[in-house]
Formats: structure tokens, C-alpha cells, sequence
């Protein structure tokens, strides 16, 4: 695995602004929703690690956001991955 300190709130604190930090948050929140199948159509999705969502239901693997499949947060999820 690529991180070794995994502490949700703390880990971005030094590196980011308040207003990244800010967006983090919520970026956390989609995480750990569930996303819709685009093979299967089921609300089965979920990331099983950066950039990479399965389906549960369907066993589809993909690449995605780094944090959320694709939304208007890419723009930061695309500061925090690099
Ligand atoms: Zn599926």
C-alpha cells in the first residue's frame, strides 16, 4: 500500500489550504458512498483503492476518479492525487 499514516482529517492538514481541506471532506463523505454500475446499472460500486472502483454486484472493475467516479470535484481530487 502507498500510505502509511491513514488518519482521515489530519492527514491533508499540512499540505492543503482550507479551502482544499474543505473540499476533502466532502471528497470523504462520496467516497464512501455507492456509485451506479455502468455495466450492470446496480448502485453496487465502490473503491477498493486509488482510482479503482468495483462493482459488487456485477464484478466490473474500473478506473476513476481518484477518490469519486466523476463529478465537478475533479478539479481538486486532481491536486490531492498527484
Ligand atoms: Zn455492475
Amino acid at each position: 500500500m502507498a500510505t502509511k499514516k491513514v488518519k482521515s482529517a489530519g492527514r491533508f492538514g499540512a499540505r492543503y489550504g482550507v479551502r482544499v481541506r474543505r473540499s476533502l471532506i466532502k471528497i470523504e463523505e462520496m467516497q464512501k458512498k455507492k456509485y451506479v454500475c455502468k455495466r450492470c446499472g446496480k448502485t453496487a460500486v465502490k473503491r477498493i483503492g486509488t482510482g479503482i472502483w468495483e462493482c459488487k454486484s456485477c464484478g466490473y472493475k474500473f478506473a476513476g476518479g481518484c477518490y469519486i467516479p466523476r463529478t465537478s470535484a475533479m478539479k481538486i481530487v486532481d491536486q490531492v492525487c498527484k
